[in-house]
């Protein structure tokens, strides 16, 4: 596939309604102008300025001369036996992210990445294993929705089931791309974008503990914890960026997060790992740290991946964690597993790293050396 040529034009899709309404009075215009342009773009998934009927044509004649609405490309996309989708999808510059789709009976949702790639390293995810290139822009980050939301409504029949519900748990850790992650979120919640409300739409995070409090500040979005393991020891090791925010910051700044929001939760992801976080001493820590923290726990069974260390705990030891943290009065679910076939599970997604860390290419050399050497 070739890539698009480099444009100077400006990508009305990374523009929130407030970057959309300063864009227009910039240009001279009514700022009510942005309501129409957003509403063409992300309601009615239009990527053509001319099909703005209701914009004069001489504004449109002005626009097309500036600005553009450029969505990335899709490479390739598979869809998985369960129905769960795959794109793959290729930036201006090469690199390759993928955004998956889970449909379910109620709900369809879309897991979207923030960042080619992840600087967290964190040991049994597979993105980190591929380095990090860079963060996504606004429009790469909404322009994931709006490729899905169009693809799918095309499909029609399909895959009925349109984007309900966002999760920002693709490749990337959101908070460490902040300003771009946020704007592109307001434009899933605006009415004139995707109309998404607030429960619908979560963040998920390592546990970047200053960027939870300004995160704060400006969003009310769900919250989702990657915590996998209840003491530091074992989380320096899983998750490294523990040894910065250790679990007592991080338990604080989840504390506050929904202090002004009484009913609402806090979700913590744990990745059940055989043999390593998995035993019913390990639920009993959970079940301390999680005293006082409002949470509901979601099980994940470890999706491997190539060379990987970890192996997935057994279905008896998951669901004795489960009834452990049930008694309690802890609420537990176990996530069920979604497109595997097609890797497009919790972290099996990898795109097309330009890895700049030359973490991927370390990891190879350590392999070839283990292979010789066993
Ligand atoms: N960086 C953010 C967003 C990624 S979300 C975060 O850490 O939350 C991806 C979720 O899948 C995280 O909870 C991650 O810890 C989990 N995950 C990563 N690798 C996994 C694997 N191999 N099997 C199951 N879950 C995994």
């Amino acid at each position: 596939m070739e890539l698009s040529p480099p444009s100077n034009k400006i990508n009305l899709l990374g523009l929130n309604r407030e970057a959309m309404q300063t864009f227009f009075v910039e240009l001279g215009e009514k700022p009510y102008r942005a309501e129409q342009v957003l509403k063409w773009i992300h309601f009615e998934g239009k990527n053509n300025i001319a099909d703005m009927t209701n914009v004069s044509k001489v504004l449109r004649h002005k626009l097309s001369d500036i600005a553009e609405i450029r969505p990335p490309q899709i490479a390739y996309e598979h869809t998985a036996p369960d129905d769960t989708h795959k794109w793959i999808i290729r930036l201006n510059d090469g690199n390759c992210i993928e955004t998956v789709f889970i449909p379910e009976k109620n709900r369809g949702t879309l897991c979207v990445s923030s960042q080619v790639g992840c600087i967290l390293n964190c040991d049994f995810c597979s993105t980190g294993k591929q380095g990090f290139s860079r963060n996504l822009t606004t429009d790469e980050i909404i322009g994931q929705v709006w490729l899905a939301a169009r693809s799918l409504s095309q499909k029609n029949g399909v895959h009925d089931n349109a984007v309900t519900n966002v999760v920002m748990m693709g490749m990337g850790e959101p908070l460490l791309n902040f300003d771009p992650v946020v704007s592109a979120m307001n434009i899933m919640l605006d009415d004139l974008g995707y109309g998404l409300s607030k429960r619908r739409v979560t963040l998920s995070t390592a546990g970047i503990v200053p960027a939870l409090y300004r995160l704060r500040e400006v969003s009310d979005v769900a919250l989702a914890v990657s915590l996998h393991a209840p003491n530091d020891e074992l989380r320096n090791i899983l998750v490294p960026v523990n040894k910065k925010y250790p679990l007592k910051e991080l338990m604080q700044a989840c504390k506050d997060y929904f202090e002004q929001q009484p009913r609402r939760y806090v979700t913590m992801e744990y990745v059940m790992l055989d043999g390593i976080n998995d035993t019913p001493d390990h639920a009993k820590q959970l079940i301390k740290l999680l005293n006082n923290v409002k949470a509901k726990v979601n099980l994940i069974p470890f999706n491997p991946f190539p060379h990987t260390p970890y192996q997935r705990s057994t279905p008896e030891a998951i669901q004795l964690f489960q009834s452990l943290l049930l008694k309690a009065k802890i609420n537990c679910i176990i996530r069920k597993t979604r497109g595997t076939e097609i890797d497009a599970a919790c972290g099996q997604l990898v795109g097309s790293v330009k890895d700049r860390t030359k973490r991927s290419q370390r990891i190879r050399l350590q392999q070839i050396q283990q292979e010789k050497n066993p």
